[in-house]
């Protein structure tokens, strides 16, 4: 059967490409993953609405551990947790030797901090295992506190962390309700900047910017 196609779609193959998933099995696995998730009806769908696209790579963030095919990434990507199995991608893309980029760039970001003689740092958006990703990797002297951009929740519950804060992230690239952003309101507080680029190191260079 025909699939109608629309502005509004892009091709599988096409997206699945810009995010570094390139070989055929590596797509095959991205596609059952996206079926699983529930983002298209069945894996060999020819396309996918644009409006989705941003799920689609947040949800093979969560399930896969992106590797190059680089040796020593190769084996790193087999000690995977069982949760995470690994999926080949081009080595821009690579999370064991492209995270080298991430990690220096929370050291810069952690000098500028502690310049200004600033450490607590909420993050508002992301998803949990990213989360865990950056603690994991920020050296020590950051206090980082997350918000978790998906569920809507009474300003009260956000006004310690809001109140704790001394820079606030909005992470609108990655899944953030716009009923959660809505809480920490850019306007008239200083402490707000807004990230619009995925990815570890564009959050640590947009704060090193910030507060430098
Ligand atoms: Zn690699």
């Amino acid at each position: 059967m025909l699939e109608r196609r629309s502005v509004n779609d892009i091709p599988i193959p096409q997206m699945l490409r810009e995010f570094g998933i390139a070989d055929g099995a590596s797509q095959q696995l991205a596609r059952e993953s996206l079926a699983e998730w529930g983002l298209m009806t069945r894996p060999n769908r020819q396309r996918i609405a644009r409006y989705k696209r941003d799920d689609a790579l947040e949800a093979l963030s969560e399930s896969f551990l992106w590797h190059c095919s680089n040796g020593d990434c190769r084996t790193a990507a087999r000690g995977a947790p069982p949760g995470t199995p690994p999926l080949l991608v081009e080595q821009p893309h690579c999370s064991v030797c492209g995270g080298s980029r991430d990690s220096s760039a929370l050291a810069r970001m952690a000098g500028a901090l502690a310049a200004a003689r600033l450490s607590r740092v909420l993050v508002v958006g992301g998803t949990e295992n990213k989360c865990r990703e950056i603690q994991g990797k920020s050296p020590g002297g950051i206090e980082w506190r997350f918000v978790d951009g998906k569920a809507a929740r009474p300003d009260r519950l956000l006004r310690s962390d809001r109140e704790w804060a001394e820079v606030i992230v909005l992470w609108a690239s990655t899944v953030l309700d716009h009923r959660v952003s809505a809480h920490f309101p850019a306007k008239g507080d200083d402490r707000v900047i807004t990230v619009p680029r995925r990815g570890i190191a564009a959050l640590a260079e947009a704060v090193t910017r910030h507060v430098g």
